[in-house]
């Protein structure tokens, strides 16, 4: 029976680390193709020549463009539920729940959070630059990379009576309270945005998400931290893959290593199968002489133990024993010599001159 030469355990890890590798792989091309889109990206200055621009370009878009330009409310700015005076045109606020969650594996208390409610509210805005040039922004929660300033954040601790804390023992968990937070997109604000920059029929300059699919940028932070932070992530995922593949290679390596050796093995056993029936050939020729000359009757001297008609012809080691014919040897229920019952770590052939 031929044995499989890839394990199940081996063959679900050299699949899993494959396809771990693979996936890392296609986000690094993603993100690869992200950072190359970005170092491509004409970087424009929001002024009164920008609409000229646009005009004269086919189609009056701009694919992946980067500009800068100070946030500007459409309408009515958004104002902070916490500070006063504080204006926004994109507002999100947060309650998160803070636990301490009984571990029963590592027998610890451990750390947990959930978002207990969420809301992000906006307005139409603008980035201004000079001569009062200013480019509307759509689809801003659409945009990745847009952090926020934190203008309020409270925690509320929780505090809790006698039978609580037997409850919190029962039940694993331990509340420690909520933090409430409140970020927003200041008016006023440096904003970087990435992405496609249309002059649309009411002359108006509009940047949106790009067509072609590629990633919509906002940020506070300028252009060039925003391509080193996307070139960072590229390299992380670029490691990542190597790893899980280095890691698949060497499992393929093992799989090979060992089919090698039992390879190795058989083809030891078939050398020796040969040898011995090389040797067997040579031997019934003599027995057919005997045989010719009448002597059937007369047993075999060294007649194997175990079958009685063929000549000895196995070395049985370590234990010396020279007591059975090849095909016996290989009959046997078990590996033990059958005069000494000694383990048979090797059998090497009987030569007679
Ligand atoms: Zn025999
Ligand atoms: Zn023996």
């Amino acid at each position: 029976m031929e044995e499989f030469p890839v394990r199940t355990v081996e063959g679900l890890c050299l699949g899993t680390s494959l396809a771990i590798s693979g996936f890392f792989y296609y986000v690094y091309r993603k993100k690869r193709k992200t950072v190359d889109k970005l170092n491509d990206a004409p970087r424009l200055t929001l002024d009164g020549k920008l609409a000229d621009l646009l005009n004269v370009t086919p189609g009056k878009c701009l694919q992946y463009v980067v500009i800068e330009g100070a946030v500007q409310p459409l309408g009515e700015p958004l104002r902070s539920q916490f500070q006063d005076g504080s204006m926004g045109v994109v507002q999100k606020l947060m309650l998160r729940e803070h636990k301490l969650v009984w571990n029963s594996l590592s027998r610890t208390w451990t750390d947990s959070e959930r978002v207990l409610h969420q809301r992000v509210n906006a307005v139409p805005f603008s980035l201004v630059g000079s001569d009062q040039a200013n480019v509307r922004v759509l689809c801003p929660l659409e945009a990745s990379g847009l952090e926020m300033e934190i203008i309020h954040e409270k925690f509320h601790q929780a505090t809790y009576g006698f039978t609580d804390i037997i409850g919190q023992y029962l039940s694993g968990e331990k509340p420690k309270g909520q933090l409430e937070t409140e970020e927003m997109l200041k008016v006023g604000a440096t904003l970087t945005g990435v992405g496609e920059l249309i002059l649309d029929t009411d002359r108006v300059l509009k940047l949106r998400p790009p067509t072609d699919g590629s990633e919509y940028f906002l940020t506070t932070a300028d252009f060039e931290t925003l391509r080193l932070e996307q070139e960072g992530q590229a390299v992380v995922w670029q490691v990542l893959a190597s790893v899980f593949a280095l890691a698949g290679s060497a499992i393929l390596l093992w799989v090979g290593c060992r089919y090698y050796r039992s390879l190795r093995v058989r083809w030891d056993q078939e050398r020796l199968r040969r040898e011995f029936e090389r040797l067997a050939a040579g031997g019934t020729g003599e027995g057919s002489t005997q045989e010719g000359s009448g002597e059937q009757e007369t047993p075999l001297e060294n007649a194997c133990v175990i079958c009685l008609t063929q000549p000895r012809s196995c070395v049985l080691l370590e234990c010396g024993h020279v007591c059975c014919c090849y095909s016996c040897y290989q009959a046997l229920p078990q590996p033990t010599c059958p005069i000494c019952r000694q383990a048979i770590k090797r059998v090497v052939p009987l030569y007679q001159a």
